[in-house]
C-alpha cells in the first residue's frame, strides 16, 4: 500500500516539474521571440529609411500628398492621398515579410509639432497595447517638407504573436504531458484491475485446495481402515483407491507450493492468531496417521499460545510438507518426532526423522526450487523439488528461519524459528 502510495506521489512530482520546466522553456521562448522581433524591427526600419530617404516613385507621391502641392496631374487631392496611404502600406507590409515578420501593424507620418500627414486606414486604439517604433525620415521627405518627418510604426498584441510563433512547440509539449498522464493512468487502473484480481484467484485457489483437503484426508483414513477389514479379493480394490487418494492429495499440495513460486500478491494472508491449537491438530492428524501406517510419531508442544501474524492454512501446510517429507524419506523404520517451544520472543518448531539424512553439500541445496537430491534410490519416492522451497518462502513471509541439521543415514532435524508477537 504504502508503495502505491509512493509510486502516486512519484508519479505526481514528475509531471508537475514536467510541467514547470515545460513553463520555463515557454517563457524563454518568449522573451527569446521578443529579442528575434526587436532585431528583425530593427533590421527594416533601418531598410525602410534608406528606401524613404531617396526620391522615388512612392517618396514623391507621398510628399506630393502631404506637401498638398499643386498637382500637375489630374487627380483629387483625397485620391492622391489614399494611393499614397495605400502604396505605403504596401510598402511596409513587403519589408516587414522580407524579414519573415507577418503581424498586423499601422503608420502614421507627421511632423514636428505632431501634424498628422498621413494616417494608415487600419488605425489602432491607443487605450490597447501598442508597441510604437518612431522612425525619424531623412533625405527626399523632410527636406520637402523643410522639417522633421516621422513616420511611425505601430504594432498591437506582439505577446499574441509570439505565442503564435511558439504554438509548434507548446501545443505538442502540452499535447505530449497529457499522453503521458492519460496512459500512466491506464496503466495504473489495469494494474490495480489486474491485483484484485489475483487476489481473488489467490483466495479462490486457498478456499478451494482447503476445502479439498479435508475430504480427501477423511478418504485416505477410511479406505486405510477398510483396507485392514476387507477380504483379500477386495484389498487390491481398496488399495487402488488409497493410491489415487494419497495422488490426488499430493497433487492438491503442488497447486498450493506453484502458488508461491510465482510469489502472487495476497497468497499469503496476515492474521493474528495462536498457533497453537494449529499445531496440535496437524500432530493430532499425524498421529492418526502414524497408528494406520504402523510408524512411531511423538509430539510435544509447550502450553502457551503461540501468538503470531500470518497465515494459518500456510503454516499448516508448510509443517505437513515436512512431516509428510519425514516419513517419505525415511526408510522402513520410521520414528518422527515434533516439537514446539518458546525461546525468548520466538517460536521453535523441530521436525526430526531417523530417515536416510541428507549429505552436507545437499543440505544448502534442498530448499532450492526444483531441487531433489538425486542418487541412491530416492527417486522412488515421488516429488516436484517444490516441498522445502515452498516451506522456506512461507516462513520467510512470516519472518522467520528454517535450517536443517542431517547426517546420512542417521537422520534429519528441521527447525522452525517464527517471530511471536
Ligand atoms: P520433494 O520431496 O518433492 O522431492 P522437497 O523440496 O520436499 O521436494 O525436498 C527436496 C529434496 O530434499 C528431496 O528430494 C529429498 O531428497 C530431500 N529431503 C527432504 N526432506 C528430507 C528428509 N526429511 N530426509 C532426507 N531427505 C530429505
Amino acid at each position: 500500500m504504502a508503495k502505491k502510495h509512493l509510486y502516486i506521489i512519484v508519479f505526481i512530482v514528475a509531471i508537475i516539474g514536467l510541467s514547470f520546466i515545460q513553463y520555463q522553456y515557454f517563457q524563454i521562448g518568449l522573451n527569446l521571440a521578443g529579442v528575434q522581433f526587436n532585431q528583425k524591427i530593427g533590421e527594416t526600419v533601418k531598410e525602410i529609411k534608406e528606401d524613404l530617404s531617396q526620391r522615388n516613385e512612392l517618396t514623391y507621391l507621398v510628399g506630393t500628398a502631404i506637401s498638398k502641392e499643386d498637382l500637375n496631374f489630374k487627380l483629387s487631392l483625397d485620391s492622391l492621398q489614399d494611393a499614397s496611404t495605400y502604396f505605403m502600406d504596401d510598402f511596409l507590409r513587403q519589408k516587414l515579410l522580407q524579414k519573415g515578420v507577418k503581424i498586423d501593424f499601422s503608420f502614421n507620418i507627421h511632423g514636428r509639432d505632431s501634424t498628422l500627414y498621413m494616417q494608415s486606414k487600419k488605425v489602432f486604439l491607443d487605450s490597447e497595447k501598442l508597441l510604437k517604433y518612431p522612425i525619424v525620415l531623412e533625405g527626399y521627405l523632410p527636406d520637402l517638407m523643410k522639417s522633421r518627418v516621422v513616420l511611425e510604426l505601430q504594432f498591437q498584441n506582439v505577446n499574441r504573436y509570439f505565442l503564435s510563433q511558439l504554438n509548434g512547440l507548446t501545443i505538442p509539449s502540452i499535447i505530449f504531458i497529457v499522453m503521458i498522464i492519460v496512459v500512466i493512468l491506464w496503466v495504473y487502473r489495469a494494474f490495480y484491475l489486474q491485483n484484485n484480481l489475483i487476489t481473488t484467484t489467490n483466495e479462490f485457489i486457498n478456499n478451494l485446495t482447503h476445502e479439498l483437503k479435508t475430504p480427501v484426508f477423511s478418504i485416505g483414513v477410511a479406505t486405510k481402515i477398510l483396507e485392514e477389514k476387507s477380504h483379500e479379493d477386495q484389498k487390491p480394490l481398496i488399495s487402488l483407491i488409497r493410491v489415487q487418494v494419497d495422488k490426488l492429495k499430493s497433487q492438491i499440495d503442488k497447486v498450493l507450493e506453484l502458488g508461491i513460486i510465482e510469489e502472487k500478491k495476497g497468497f499469503v494472508k496476515r492474521e493474528e492468531f495462536d498457533l497453537n491449537p494449529v499445531l496440535s491438530s496437524i500432530c493430532a492428524n499425524f498421529k492418526q496417521q502414524a497408528a494406520l501406517n504402523n510408524f512411531i510419531f511423538k509430539s510435544q508442544i509447550e502450553e502457551a499460545s503461540f501468538m503470531i501474524l500470518g497465515d494459518a492454512y500456510h503454516i499448516e501446510n508448510a509443517i505437513n510438507s515436512l512431516l509428510d517429507n519425514a516419513s517419505k524419506y525415511s526408510d522402513d523404520h520410521i520414528d518422527i518426532v515434533f516439537l514446539a517451544f518458546k525461546d525468548g520472543k520466538q517460536l521453535v518448531i523441530e521436525i526430526s526423522d531417523k530417515g536416510i539424512g541428507i549429505e552436507a553439500h545437499d543440505q544448502k541445496k534442498i530448499f532450492d526450487k526444483y531441487y531433489r537430491i538425486s542418487d541412491g534410490d530416492v527417486h522412488t519416492v515421488k516429488g516436484y523439488g517444490l516441498g522445502l522451497h515452498y516451506v522456506k518462502r512461507i516462513v520467510h513471509l512470516h519472518k522467520g528461519s528454517i535450517e536443517v541439521r542431517s547426517k546420512q543415514n542417521e537422520g534429519s532435524t528441521f527447525i522452525i524459528k517464527l517471530p511471536l508477537l
